[in-house]
């Protein structure tokens, strides 16, 4: 039987999603949609899918099995505990929340209920690439990690919406995100360094170089450059004890013109990471199909959010500022058990 899914927020990514549910994965169909917008909803909207004016009526049909969120980020907190006092599995878009106090009331609603609902769109962790790089680190072969180089390079934000705080509350969250797991570690403090503005976004506080001091001693160095023009490019390197462990080039046809001999590079995160979307909802359907989540948690959603509002800190204090993290609550410590995809 289909897994039965309410979308919340059918905008650039939520369209992108109805689609993947819709025409590339079995297993979920997109049975109501819900958008501040109505016109925009009703265009996104499968054929048979009910059109809903609130999201708390959508997160309430009886229709709806489970719910993913892709509405915009300071409309996630209450849409999440709407789904938690439901008891519906539920993804949501990354940012999860846009305050600690949020993150932290999700997580306290998720624990209450006594089973993981939440999954977080981190879907870098669904990478292959990424899942490869892991293994190999955790293979242990090159001895610890030490050191780990992220570079997250954008092509181009859109200009008035996309502001100076977002490269580190809203971009920065994928690195530190990645960074925490694939090094199997905790972010302790974080700073800021700001070097010459680009021209290319007009006063926009732009690239970032963020570093993050690990609880291990590790350090982690992030580019993030969002208005590079040359194409969307996500590296990462890790230096450890005995050796490196780097992500590949993607594989892309090699091109020889009058130009050249190149390879083309991705436009954006659509086209980049296409393959870990998938992979990300594959997994997400099998757990939510069975009541619960896996992949990336609210707690780990409460860690990025964490990071974010150190790193803007960081920029006004110029320092280095450090991160309080709860107890981990036990919920978190184990992955939910559901059937193999
Ligand atoms: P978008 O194109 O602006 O779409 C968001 C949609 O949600 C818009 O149609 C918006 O309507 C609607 N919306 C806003 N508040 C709502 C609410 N309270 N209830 C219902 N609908 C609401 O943005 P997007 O690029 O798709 O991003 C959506 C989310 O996905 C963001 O949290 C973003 O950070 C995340 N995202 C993640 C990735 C990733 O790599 N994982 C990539 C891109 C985006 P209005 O336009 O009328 O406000």
């Amino acid at each position: 039987m289909s897994l039965a899914v309410g979308v919340i927020g059918t905008g650039m990514i939520g369209q992108d999603h109805i689609r993947r549910l819709t025409r590339v994965l079995s297993g979920a169909e997109v049975v109501a949609v819900s958008d501040i917008d109505r016109t925009r909803a009703g265009q996104a909207a499968p054929a048979g899918a009910e059109v809903f004016d609130t999201p708390q009526a959508l997160i309430r049909s009886d229709k709806v099995q489970a719910v993913l969120i892709c509405s915009w980020g300071p409309a996630h907190e209450e849409q999440l505990l709407d789904c938690i006092s439901v008891g519906k599995p539920v993804f949501c878009e990354k940012p999860m929340v846009t305050s600690e106090a949020a993150a932290l009331k999700v997580i306290d609603a998720e624990v209450a209920f006594g089973r993981r609902l939440v999954q977080v769109g981190f879907m870098r962790r669904f990478d292959a690439d990424y899942r490869r790089l892991k293994a190999v680190i955790d293979g242990g072969t090159l001895g610890l990690p030490l050191m780990y180089y992220s570079k997250h390079r954008n092509a181009s934000v859109p200009e008035g919406l996309y502001t100076s705080d977002m490269p580190l509350n809203d971009t920065l969250v994928h690195d530190a995100d990645i960074s925490r797991w694939l090094l199997s570690d905790e972010i302790a403090s974080v700073e800021v360094r700001l070097p010459r503005r680009s021209r290319q976004g007009g006063e926009l506080r732009d690239p970032h170089l963020v570093l993050l001091h690990m609880a291990s001693g590790a350090i982690v160095d992030v580019e993030i450059s969002v208005n590079i023009a040359y194409g969307y490019d996500i590296r990462g390197e890790v230096s450890c004890e005995k050796g490196l462990a780097a992500l590949p080039n993607r594989p892309a046809p090699v091109v020889s013109d009058q130009f050249g001999i190149r390879q083309a590079i991705p436009e954006d995160w659509r086209e980049r990471f296409i393959e870990a979307y998938d992979q990300e909802f594959r997994e997400w359907i099998v757990a939510a199909g069975q009541g619960t989540a896996t992949g990336p948690s609210a707690w780990d959603g409460y860690a990025a959010t964490l990071v974010a509002d150190a790193a803007l800190r960081a920029v006004t204090s110029g320092g280095r500022e450090e991160i309080a993290m709860r107890d981990k609550p036990a919920l978190y410590d184990t992955a939910a058990k559901v059937a193999a995809a």
